[in-house]
């Protein structure tokens, strides 16, 4: 089921909608004012807005417009049907940010067609969306969403004056894995690895991602070294607890990993590359001193 929003002041032109729409198919929900709309909006996170354009305090122009400057709202499809019919009503409708433009009289044929092809649409992109934001294999965020998240964590931190936390993570000895068991054993170990970390993750605003390849990072926003410390032990232990046999290891007979804890204030660091570097610089260590292990950044 589909949730429609309807928005319009003459309540006959609401019947008339509602009653258009086959109810095997919609939810329908209606606000005869541009500011119960927006309430409504919060509330009910409809699919797809019917909106009027002609209606006193707040018209439908408006309504569209602070729809789209809202992060919440703004993909919602919004499709103004309205008894302005001229070319510049509509283009500037569609300036706006509406997905379609329906002058009156409605055709309810034309006019569910319309609704239909945009909800189809609308699925469409949010798959992609989150097929941008994910990992194939694995189903975590993907490198491209962590550098994203990343750079969001650092402002915020930046701004609240907070520490971020970062752990790279790697697989030892993988290539051994994938020698010794194959790709497609390779591939099943990466999924039970991300999972294992993933389920460490109890904040919102803590992130997992495939970094690349055996490489994971686990971002930790407003944490101190110690906290992120103490998270890097649990995911160690628990990816040893996995007990994923690994015989061609030369540490150990299951799957382990090594981690590079870093720490900064984003205060006096311009960027967060700084903090992979000596992320990334704590895991090279840990590799070296025999992986299986933490190594925490000293410079911070
Ligand atoms: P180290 O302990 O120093 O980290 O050694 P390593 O063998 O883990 O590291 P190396 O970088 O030499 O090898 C990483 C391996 O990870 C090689 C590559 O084939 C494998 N790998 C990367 N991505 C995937 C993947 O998606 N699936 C599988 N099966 N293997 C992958
Ligand atoms: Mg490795
Ligand atoms: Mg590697």
């Amino acid at each position: 089921m589909y949730k429609i929003l309807l928005v319009d002041d003459v309540i006959s032109n609401i019947k008339i909608l509602s009653k258009g729409l086959p109810k095997d198919l919609y939810t329908v929900f209606f606000a005869l004012n541009g500011k119960k709309a927006l309430e409504l909006v919060i509330q009910e996170q409809p699919d797809l807005i019917l909106l009027d354009i002609m209606m006193p305090e707040m018209d439908g122009y408006e309504v569209c417009k602070r729809l789209k400057q809202d992060p919440d709202s703004r993909n919602i499809p919004v499709i103004f049907v309205t008894a302005k019919d001229s070319p510049y009503d509509e283009a500037y409708g569609l300036k706006i940010g509406a997905v379609d433009y329906i002058s009156k009289p409605i055709n309810l044929l034309v006019l569910n067609a319309r609704v239909l092809t945009h909800l189809k649409l609308k699925e469409k992109e949010q798959q992609l969306r989150l097929l941008s934001m994910h990992d194939g294999l694995t189903g975590i965020a993907n490198r491209r969403y962590m550098d994203k998240w990343l750079k969001q964590s650092w402002q915020l931190s930046k701004r609240a004056q907070k520490k971020i936390s970062l752990i790279m993570i790697d697989i030892d000895f993988f290539k051994q894995y994938n020698d010794h068991y194959g790709h497609l054993a390779g591939d099943d170990c990466l999924k039970q690895v991300a999972e294992s970390l993933s389920q460490n993750i109890t904040r919102s605003s803590d992130l997992i991602a495939r970094y690349g390849g055996e490489e994971f990072a686990c971002i930790l926003s407003a944490t101190e070294q110690t906290g992120a410390e103490k998270m890097a032990h649990k995911l160690r232990q628990n990816i040893e607890e996995l007990n994923i046999p690994h015989l061609a290891s030369r540490i150990a007979d299951h799957i382990t990993i090594s981690l590079g804890v870093a720490c900064l204030c984003p205060r006096q660091i311009s960027s967060e590359h700084k903090l992979i570097e000596l992320a990334d610089n704590a895991l090279y260590l840990a590799k070296h001193q025999g992986r299986n292990r933490i190594v925490c950044s000293s410079d911070n």
